[in-house]
């Protein structure tokens, strides 16, 4: 889990992987988040798909009247190459399997995909493929290897393995997209992320820590013993428990509607209790209020904060 990669760093990680990338007009700025109101991220992954058609990169754009564009992140052709589409949420994954989503954050073999309990488009990037589908129409070896750099730029950026590839066809019940195999596909995008890497770019790879805001433990401790107390709403720390609460929301143990008001309310200490049992923690020690080991290991499951004591 971590934060989206920039429009810049995005650009810089994909050519640093060797692609040549094509930058539709306007593709920065394309997204779904202001009109869903729900802004795109933290991400967990990478989803590859097949268009089932041909010609379609307008369309990925676009959109159609049912589902407003952009369809992706990007759109590889088979003879066009690679094309920057869209830039924040993008209309390309839907609803999946909550399941299959905590796997793919936890780097884990996927569960088969049963159920469609989650949003896709929160925590996903995606590929679309130029391809009919149809199992006779074939995957040029160039556009397929450019599939698995596409994949492996965007692993390597963020500090993931192949097992935070998924194909579209494993997250979401009844789609068969892409239909190649996709453990082969993970094989190449882990040999790739293996390879040496000839060309470095100015990426900062998501391990890194430099950049990563940081929570104060000691504060942090004070709110989560101050606001439930307090009067409704009450904040003693903004900014390390609106990171905290972002990291509880994207793995799972607090729901988005409570997260991002400030405030380490009740509900938010249930879920760092969560947390803390998840962790193996018990007693007094899962009560809900953070403690070093905890934080430490919540700001580097989540990739989206360092911990000062
Ligand atoms: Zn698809």
């Amino acid at each position: 889990m971590a934060i989206p990669l920039s429009a810049a760093k995005t650009l810089a990680a994909l050519k640093a992987e060797g692609l040549t990338v094509h930058e539709h007009a306007g593709w920065a700025t394309h997204n779904r988040d202001a009109a869903t109101g729900k802004p795109f991220g933290p991400v967990i992954g990478v989803l590859i798909h097949h268009t089932a058609g041909h010609g379609d990169k307008e369309l990925c754009y676009r959109g159609r009247a049912d589902l407003p564009g952009p369809l992706c992140h990007s759109w590889l052709g088979k003879a066009e190459g690679l094309w920057m589409i869209g830039h924040g949420r993008a209309n390309h994954a839907g609803a999946v399997d909550l399941d299959v989503l905590d796997a793919l954050r936890a780097q884990t073999r996927l569960p088969h995909d049963d159920e469609a309990d989650a949003d896709g488009n929160d925590c996903l990037y995606g590929l679309e493929i130029e391809n009919l589908g149809n199992g006779r129409d074939p995957y040029p070896d160039a556009q397929y290897r450019q599939a698995v750099l596409w994949a492996a730029a965007l692993c390597r950026a963020h500090g993931w393995s192949e097992k935070s590839v998924a194909g579209h066809k494993e997250v979401q019940p009844g789609k068969i997209d892409p239909s190649f195999d996709m453990d082969d596909f993970r094989a190449d995008v882990k040999k790739q992320l293996a390879a040496v890497h000839t060309k470095p770019g100015p990426v900062t790879p998501g391990a890194g820590t430099a950049s990563k805001p940081r929570v104060d433990l000691s504060r942090l401790v004070r709110a989560a013993k101050t606001d439930p107390g307090a009067r409704q709403g009450h904040v003693t720390y903004m900014a390390g428990t609106n990171l905290v609460e972002a990291a509880l929301v994207g793995l799972g143990y607090l729901g988005r509607a409570f997260a991002g008001d400030g405030s380490f309310g009740s509900t938010t200490v249930a879920a760092y209790a969560k947390w803390q049992r998840h962790l193996g923690f018990t007693g007094a020690d899962a009560n809900g209020v953070p403690g070093k080991v905890s934080l430490t290991r919540l700001g580097d499951t989540s990739g989206l904060f360092t911990v000062v004591a």
